[in-house]
This record gives structure tokens, C-alpha cells and sequence, in this order.
């Protein structure tokens, strides 16, 4: 028994998604490009197709699960379940307009024409918000719609804003932040969900380690209790004792986002020799 994988065969999802596969310790029989490829050391096999048949194929079981991105699986509506966010190919569907228009509120929208390739997630909003706009629908450059004079506005992913100020558009409204979501079929065979959840628990442990970053510093022993008061979210550093004198070791995991915020604390606790390294894999 197998559990066959969905994934994108190439585009924005691909390298996250290959790179989250590998961190699993999940080996791939082929680097060739096939449409089918098996894993070597895990009962799984990797289905590639393009992110607008991922939900579908899962919904029918052709694939058992799949990474795809969330704004995707939201416009597909396809029988199929979040498992996992995946926190990858983190992006937003925005509604933007012409950049030198007064927005003076979501009601610009009424009696307007939008383009975008979402139509079922903009339909949605534009119902929820009681706003009368048209849809057009259109599968590829939503952003230039307006200055071609297709549309009055677009509704799109956006993920920096540089495409859209390439365009002079502005994002006036998010309407649903996405990113890469592992989906599951309805109901998968108790042997098929077995193979899920040990998959599910090796990406579990790579997330984890993902942003966090293991800290090691030498720190005045009798500092010890105020830098540990520091350091986020931590139970129980270990301490080492230095041969020197007064002095003791420390190390910890910290998430890189409040690196840059304790750094200085610690420094003022005069902590030196400050080490910070990587972590592949981690399991609480
Ligand atoms: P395919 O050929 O598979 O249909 P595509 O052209 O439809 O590919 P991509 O542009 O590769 O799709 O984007 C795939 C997904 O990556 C998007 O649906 C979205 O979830 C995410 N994504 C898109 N743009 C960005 C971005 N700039 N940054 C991060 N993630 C993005
Ligand atoms: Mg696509």
C-alpha cells in the first residue's frame, strides 16, 4: 500500500514543496521528469501536475493527499480537507485598482467590472459585502486588464505589491490570505490514513525546527537566572560549566523572529560568544 502525493510539477510551489519532501527524510527513485515518481524509503509516490488539477485529483482519488496553494483549493471547491498549513507560498488575494483613483471604501466596487481568475472567492466576497460588480474572468496578466481598459479593477494574488505598482495599481482590499495547504481526500483507508499521519508527523517536526534557531552563549554564572528570564517561551536551559571561572555555558532554541529582540538584552547581561545554529528537524 501507497499513499500517492499531488504536488506541482513546477511553478511557485514546486521548490518548497520538493524541499519539505526531502527534509522528511523522503528519497525520490528518479530525478527525471516523470508524471509518476516513487519514493525509495517511505511508502509514498509523488503524482505532478498542475496546481489547477490538484484539487480535483484529490477529491477523486487519484491522489490520496496534495500541497497546494489555499487561494487554489478555495476557488476550486473540490471534496477534499485542509490537514495541514504548510506555511510556504504565503501570499494574499487582494482586490486593487487604478493607483490614482480616490478609494473611499468598499462600495467603489458597485456597478464596476473586475478582472480575475478567481471568480467563485470574489463572488463570494462581493455577495457577503452586498456589492453589485461585474466579474470578468480571465485566465492569465489580470493586472493589466485595467490599463487596457478590460476592467476597472483586478482581483489577484499579490505577494510583495511590486507587480501591481509595475502596473500603477493598489491593493485597496485583502480579501484571504494563503499559503501552501497539504489537503486530504474525504475518506482514506485506515492503511492509507496510517501512512498520513507518520508523514504527517515527520512535516510536523520539520515545521517546527523551521524558524527556530539554537542559541549557545558563554554568560557570568551569577547572571544565569536574569538571561534565562529572557529568553522566550524557554523551560529549562541547559548550562554547562566553562573551565573559567564565574563562567557557565548556555544554550537554548529560540525562534529566529525574537533573535534580533533579545540579542541586545543579552549582551547587556554580558553574554559573549554568542552562536547561533541552525536546527534540521525537532520533536516535542
Ligand atoms: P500551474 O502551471 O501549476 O498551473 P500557476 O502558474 O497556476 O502554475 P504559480 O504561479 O506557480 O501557478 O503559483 C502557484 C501558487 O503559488 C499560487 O496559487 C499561490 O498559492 C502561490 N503563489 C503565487 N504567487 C506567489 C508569490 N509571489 N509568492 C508566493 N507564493 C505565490
Ligand atoms: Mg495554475
Amino acid at each position: 500500500m501507497v499513499l500517492r502525493i499531488a504536488v506541482q510539477a513546477k511553478g511557485r510551489l514546486f521548490d518548497d514543496t520538493m524541499s519539505l519532501l526531502h527534509e522528511t527524510g523522503i528519497k525520490l527513485e528518479s530525478a527525471k521528469r516523470l508524471l509518476l515518481v516513487s519514493a525509495t524509503n517511505f511508502p509514498l509516490e509523488v503524482l505532478f501536475l498542475r496546481d489547477d488539477d490538484i484539487p480535483q485529483s484529490v477529491a477523486d482519488g487519484i491522489a490520496d493527499i496534495g500541497i497546494v496553494g489555499e487561494n487554489e483549493f478555495a476557488e476550486k471547491r473540490k471534496r477534499a480537507s485542509i490537514v495541514k498549513r504548510l506555511g510556504f507560498s504565503k501570499c494574499r488575494l487582494s482586490l486593487a485598482i487604478p493607483k490614482g483613483m480616490d478609494y473611499p471604501g468598499i462600495h467603489w466596487f458597485d456597478g464596476k467590472t473586475i478582472a480575475t481568475t478567481y471568480p467563485k472567492v470574489l463572488g463570494d466576497f462581493l455577495k457577503e459585502n452586498k456589492i453589485n460588480a461585474d466579474i470578468h474572468v480571465i485566465t492569465g496578466s489580470v493586472e493589466i486588464a485595467p490599463s487596457i481598459g478590460l476592467a476597472d479593477a483586478i482581483f489577484d494574488l499579490v505577494s510583495s505589491g511590486s507587480t501591481l505598482v509595475t502596473n500603477h495599481l493598489k491593493e485597496v482590499e485583502v480579501v484571504m490570505k494563503s499559503e501552501a495547504v497539504l489537503i486530504q481526500h474525504p475518506d482514506l483507508s485506515a492503511e492509507k490514513a496510517a501512512i498520513l499521519e507518520e508523514l504527517l508527523f515527520r512535516i510536523e517536526s520539520v515545521l517546527l525546527a523551521d524558524d527556530k534557531k539554537y542559541i549557545l552563549m558563554n554568560v557570568p554564572t551569577e547572571n544565569i537566572s536574569k538571561i534565562v528570564e529572557v529568553l522566550p517561551g524557554m523551560k529549562s536551559p541547559t548550562v554547562l560549566s566553562l573551565a573559567k571561572e564565574g563562567w557557565s555555558s548556555l544554550h537554548a532554541v529560540i525562534s529566529e523572529k525574537e533573535f534580533w529582540n533579545i540579542i541586545g538584552k543579552l549582551k547587556a547581561l554580558d553574554a559573549e560568544g554568542i552562536l547561533v545554529v541552525p536546527i534540521e528537524k525537532m520533536i516535542l
